[in-house]
């Protein structure tokens, strides 16, 4: 059987993977992807966050990313009825970016991981890791499934699982825990003919909230090629009032909003609507002797604020940095440097994942005596800065939420 030996085998080349690889790469060590598609390859997961343009500056990425013409999105917009709520993330409390990208993201992974391969990162593209067995010191020798069958074998120090919905290593060490939101399912497709804003307001997402009590709501993501990403998240009880057919599903709801149906009504969609559902899990832990595990494949909470790309991206700086000094010798502590920084931002997308389902977040949206401050800090947290422990609406993201939504829905004169 064929071998590889490297210092840090990295699994998946998503953006979890090519940046931390990035990242072990420039620090003088070995390391190796590999990943089970070929790229370019379709994943959900388009919408990124302006903290995102930070930790890709950091990975050696952002010129490339630059150099893509993706359509600039410098901030949001919530929708309800005949209700609006922009969010610009020029005006923030936190000194961040004021604007990212609305990414392809067949054509963001392929830049990022073909940035990474330049650096002279080697990929096995097409292989698939199957089986990884661990020593007790940590090294690992994991088997590959090649393209034509055949297994192959890698011996590595440390292993970075950022293996996203494949969830390599939480599956093969039992790692999986039920997450604590309730089940909800997506239908998405691409489309062309949406009729967008003008100006800046193009490149802004739209998060339109549907007629349910549970909140769902449906997303419009423009991108610089001309199409445009809609999808819908939901519990399966509101699908379920919809055609079974998912074309038609996603087109009636479309049509059953009067925001989506007049920017989307002589839209086509450019490839079958797709499902996903049951995407929210937990992990039990996020570290052991020999491994971290990464983006997805750490815990997945919701769309609903485009968090997934930020996380993997800020897990992956922390994991690859934390790993790099441990195989220098030295002994970092994985729970307070990593895990205990990541679930700090983790933690407070949740209260807002929460929030945004229980009616608290709407409430505050939609409200007219909203301060410029809470607006502010809020955005912050929409740009993915949760870790900004200056930012009130991070630091006690369920206090500051819980106050400012009683206070809007009181009709309170709020002081920032
Ligand atoms: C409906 C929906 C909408 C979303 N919208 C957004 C959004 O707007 N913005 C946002 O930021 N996030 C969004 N997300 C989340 C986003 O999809 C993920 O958080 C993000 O893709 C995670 O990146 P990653 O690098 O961890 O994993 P991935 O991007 O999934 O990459 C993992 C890679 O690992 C490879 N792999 C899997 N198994 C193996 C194996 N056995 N061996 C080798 N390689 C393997 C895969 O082929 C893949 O290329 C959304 C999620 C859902 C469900």
């Amino acid at each position: 059987m064929k071998n590889y030996k490297t210092d840090v085998l990295v699994i998946g080349a998503g953006p979890a993977g090519a940046s931390a690889a990035s990242l072990i790469h420039k620090a003088g060590l070995q390391c190796l992807i590999v990943e089970k598609e070929t790229f370019p390859r379709f994943v959900i997961g388009e919408s990124l966050l302006p903290r995102c343009m930070d930790l890709l500056d950091e990975a050696g990425m952002l010129d490339a990313v630059k150099s893509q013409n993706f359509m600039v999105k410098d901030g949001a917009v919530f929708k309800r009825g005949g209700e609006t709520c922009t969010f610009k993330f020029s005006q923030q409390f936190t000194n961040g970016w004021p604007y990212t990208y609305q990414v392809p993201r067949e054509q963001f992974d392929q830049v990022l991981a073909e940035t990474v391969s330049a650096l002279g990162v080697p990929i096995l593209w097409q292989h698939a890791v199957n089986e990884v067995n661990f020593a007790e010191d940590g090294s690992s020798t994991s088997i590959l499934q090649a393209p034509d069958g055949s297994e192959v074998s890698v011996s590595a120090r440390f292993i970075l699982d950022g293996s996203g919905y494949g969830r390599v290593l939480p599956r093969l060490l039992n790692l999986d825990e039920a997450s604590s939101l309730p089940l909800r399912e997506s239908y998405f497709t691409h489309v062309t003919g949406d009729k967008r804003p003008a100006g800046d307001a193009e490149g802004r997402i739209w998060i339109c909230s549907l007629d349910d009590p549970d909140n769902a709501w449906m997303w419009i993501i423009p991108f610089s090629n001309g199409r445009t990403s809609i999808g819908v998240v939901a519990k399966p009880d509101y699908l379920a009032r919809y055609p079974e057919d998912p074309d038609e599903k996603l087109r009636a709801i479309v049509n059953d909003n009067p925001n989506t149906r007049e920017r989307l009504e002589s839209a086509s969609f450019c490839f079958p609507v797709r499902h996903i559902g049951g995407y929210s899990i937990s992990v039990k832990r996020l570290f052991g002797k020999g491994f971290a595990l990464m983006g997805n494949s750490t815990e997945f909470l919701d769309p609903v604020f485009s968090s997934g790309v930020t996380l993997a991206l800020e897990s992956a700086n922390r994991a690859a940095k934390t790993a790099i000094r441990e195989l220098a010798g030295e002994s970092p502590d994985w729970q307070q440097e990593y895990v205990d920084h990541l679930m700090m931002g983790v933690d407070t997308f949740r209260t807002f994942v929460n929030a945004w389902y229980d009616d608290r977040l709407p409430t505050i949206f939609y409200s007219p005596v909203k301060p410029e401050s809470f607006q502010n800090q809020i955005c912050s947290v929409l740009a993915g800065y949760v870790w900004d422990q200056e930012n009130p609406c991070v630091r006690q993201h369920a206090r500051a939420v819980d106050a400012i939504a009683q206070a809007c829905s009181q009709g309170s004169d709020l002081k920032g």
